[in-house]
């Protein structure tokens, strides 16, 4: 049904973090709906379809980014969607939590963003785009603070730095909102709670943030797709600074 819905046949969408639970999602959804996409990641996954292109980078490397970026504008004379997904946390006790630890995060989580936006912007510009849009994948964390009761005892898996950061991305998707809004790029962003993955959680762990949720589960991949296929399509253009929770009402509680 999304297909008659939405289409983005001829558009050129960038993911970041392409091959993790969301990325890869993310960007079977573009491809599905007539895009070409451009993933990028530090590690591959095999998305097979014509219209996918990998490139291997850590994108914490602004200059192997800036590269890339003005080669895809090189090729196809446009970006029309840029999906800042790439995130990560860390797992060590805070009084054993190092500074190589905060800057790793920092510089994926909100650096990259930044460079990614300010070099998206020269060669938008550059190539006389409009409509452009981008969409930052922020998270609950960046305005709650975890309940430690649902995770496993002697482990700190939310850590200060990860909310830190995605608070920050929060902020910037405002400020970049307005600063944009006079280049016609709608800037947004999606924050998730916890989405289910059978891979890496508990059954306990389930069960115990899905008693925390008002509608009683996690969030599913799909209930953070449709987000950003409405902040992606032009239903949404008159909507740009805005932080959509997707949590299944946690954060109301
Ligand atoms: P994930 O770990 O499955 O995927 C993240 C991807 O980023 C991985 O493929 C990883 O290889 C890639 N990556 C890491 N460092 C990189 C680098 N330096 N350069 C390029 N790629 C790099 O994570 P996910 O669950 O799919 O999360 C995606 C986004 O959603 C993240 O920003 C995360 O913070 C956010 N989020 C996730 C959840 C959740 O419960 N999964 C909840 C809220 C927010």
């Amino acid at each position: 049904m999304l297909h008659k819905l939405f289409n983005f046949s001829g558009q050129i969408v960038f993911v970041t973090g392409s091959s993790g639970q969301i990325g890869t999602a993310i960007s079977k959804l573009f491809l599905n709906l007539g895009a070409k996409v451009y993933g990028l990641d530090v590690k591959r996954k095999k998305i097979k379809h014509k219209n996918f292109k990998f490139i291997k980078i850590d994108i914490t490397n602004e200059l192997q980014t800036n590269i890339e970026i003005k080669k895809i504008f090189k090729k196809e004379k446009k970006i029309d969607i840029i999906i800042n997904n790439a995130g990560i946390s860390v797992y060590s006790r805070i009084e054993k939590r190092s500074s190589i630890e905060l800057q790793k995060v920092f510089d994926l989580n909100l650096k990259s963003i930044i460079n990614i936006i300010k070099h998206y912007l020269k060669y938008y510009k550059k190539y006389k785009l409009k409509n452009g849009r981008i969409i930052n994948i922020g998270s609950i964390y960046g305005f709650l603070s975890p309940d430690f009761k649902i995770y496993s005892k002697g482990k700190e898996p939310i850590a200060e730095i990860y909310g830190a950061t995605k608070a920050s991305v929060i902020q910037i998707t405002k400020y970049f909102a307005v600063l944009l809004a006079n280049y016609g790029i709608r800037v947004n962003c999606i924050s998730p709670g916890g989405v289910l993955n059978k891979k890496t959680q508990t059954n306990k762990f389930i069960k115990k943030y899905s008693n925390r949720v008002p509608l009683k589960r996690m969030a599913k991949v799909e209930d953070i797709l449709t987000s950003i296929l409405y902040l992606a399509s032009k239903e949404s253009k008159y909507v740009t600074g805005q932080n959509i929770i997707v949590d299944g009402g946690l954060s109301l509680k």
